[in-house]
């Protein structure tokens, strides 16, 4: 295990405490503005964040403590076995790689998307499933304990550099795919705990570990009111199973601890409602296509999908859209693409919003609809992935009229379907978190306060991340002590980065 304390201490010495601000060269005023800036917008959305405590307390200073997430995930490693890494990052980035460079703001805040993962992730853990599973299954809890202390002291004690200048790292949230937070957590409620059957013996736990959702009372699938009857429900039951190192070691919200545990939009959307929104829509669009034969009409959506990534310079990636590709093999099951690409879904659903546009179906209600939600969705996704960190008050507002423009579409998409016997637009538990993102951006806009854009938490760049080292675990043999080689071969690798983006100058050629 690498610690947080350990980095900070190695960017203190170094003199690149930059990168954790976002910025390409040191600039120690700028980078206290930055800070500074962001405790203040944070600040209106979590009054009562233990941050704010300890600063007036004189524990910590705001201008100098860097806001950092922590993110975990399984990836692939040696023969095929699940390899599990841990990294941290500052929320503060270099905003999106295709983005023109035209922030002049002083104390810009930008989303951490852009550049290698290897100089904006930052490796802590790295560990075989065996490691922490049968015999060894006491390491999971002990090393989240390790993670929880070592932010711990990054908010009390803090790192100097070499002028005995002092920073804090703020750990503010824990990100990743749904099973890991359910499972660093230790939630009673999480999207496996969801209602199954028609009849039930004993009462659902619910679906999310903010709110109520999901238990008898609290429906999750409100999505045609900006106002389900979930919002009250948040933070009023404990959902842990046991009591959390991370809530006893870090700085949180009183009351609302389970808030540490953030939803990512990427797993949320490109991995999650798109994927189910896109399945429905290319199984109605291809029943436009004139063939009698199912195969045939897939092949048809195939060829005219193919053809406008050609002409549209975009990677297809996918060389045929089956029906096996959205598990549509029989009319009554609910198509839902089954592709684990974020990348498809984001190009299918451009691709989509194009026949949409060139075309309109006037007679037919659930494509008309569909279109609609199309629009309102890409708009959506647009904005976000054009906007800084922040959000002011009227973006927050247009952004949250636009998700619950969607989430009224596919409820209504969902509802008018079943009414004409059809499965399309299943309704799956993560459509409540994009509920839960969007009621978020409207209270934003109601308390007039700046909202925190939905991919400033994103773990979009840190899959990408722990897709590195679980690579590097398939290459490293074996034998003992696999671990540290595998850390070897990362930091090596890190290293190489970090000179290349002049972070590191070596001395003497
Ligand atoms: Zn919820």
């Amino acid at each position: 295990m690498l610690k947080i304390q350990h980095w900070f201490e190695f960017f203190a010495k170094n003199s690149c405490l930059h990168i954790l601000h976002g910025l390409k060269k040191p600039h120690p005023q700028r980078e206290q503005a930055i800070c500074k800036a962001f405790w203040a917008n944070w600040q209106k959305l979590h009054p009562d964040h233990g941050v704010f405590k300890e600063a007036a307390e004189g524990t910590l200073c705001l201008d100098r403590a860097i806001p950092i997430l922590l993110h975990g995930d399984e990836g692939r490693g040696r023969k095929h076995g699940a390899h599990f890494v841990m990294s941290f990052h500052s929320i503060f980035g270099k905003g999106f790689a295709n983005q023109k460079k035209t922030c002049k703001v002083w104390a810009k805040m930008q989303n951490n998307f852009a550049g290698h993962t290897y100089s904006n992730r930052f490796m802590l853990v790295s560990l075989r499933k065996r490691d922490y599973t049968d015999m060894n299954s006491d390491t999971w809890p002990s090393l989240m304990t390790a993670v929880a202390e070592d932010g711990g002291f990054m908010w009390k004690t803090g790192v100097a550099n070499t002028q005995g200048v002092r920073y804090w790292g703020i750990v503010v949230a824990m990100t990743g795919d749904w099973p890991f937070l359910h499972k660093s957590g230790s939630f009673t409620r999480s999207f496996n705990t969801i209602q199954k059957r028609l009849r039930i013996n004993r009462a659902p736990a619910g679906i999310c570990h903010l709110c109520r959702s999901g238990q008898p009372d609290v429906p999750f699938e409100q999505l045609e009111t900006r106002r389900p009857s979930w919002i009250p429900t948040q933070f009023t039951q404990d959902p842990f199973a046991e009591p959390s190192p991370f809530t006893e070691h870090l700085l949180h919200e009183e009351g609302k601890e389970a808030a540490f545990w953030t939803y990512d939009w990427f797993h949320t959307m490109h991995l999650g409602v798109i994927r189910n929104f896109v399945g429905s829509a290319i199984a109605m669009l291809t029943e436009l296509e004139p063939y009698g034969n199912k195969d045939e009409r897939f092949s048809a959506f195939t060829r005219k999908y193919r053809s406008w990534c050609h002409t549209h310079s975009r990677r297809a990636y996918c060389t045929k859209i089956t029906k096996e590709s959205i598990g549509w093999e029989v009319n009554s099951k609910f198509p839902s693409a089954q592709w684990h690409k974020g990348g498809l879904s984001t190009v299918m659903m451009e691709y989509i919003e194009s026949v949409f546009r060139s075309q309109t179906f006037p007679d037919d209600e659930l494509l008309t609809m569909t279109a609609e939600a199309c629009f309102a969705v890409q708009d959506l996704s647009r904005i976000l992935y054009r906007s800084p960190m922040w959000l002011n008050p009227e973006l927050c507002k247009l952004c949250s009229e636009l998700g619950f423009k969607f989430l009224r579409r596919y409820g209504q998409l969902a509802t008018c379907s079943k009414r004409m016997g059809r499965c399309l637009f299943v309704l799956q538990p993560k459509v409540h978190l994009l509920q839960h993102f969007m009621v978020d951006l409207h209270a934003a806009h109601q308390k007039n306060v700046m909202g925190l854009n939905c991919l400033a938490t994103s773990c979009q760049p840190s899959e990408d991340f722990i897709g590195r080292p679980s690579r590097l675990a398939r290459r490293v043999t074996a034998q003992a002590p696999v671990l540290h080689r595998i850390m070897d071969r990362y930091l090596q690798s890190a290293y190489a980065h970090f000179i290349r983006l002049r972070y590191l100058v070596r001395t003497g050629g």
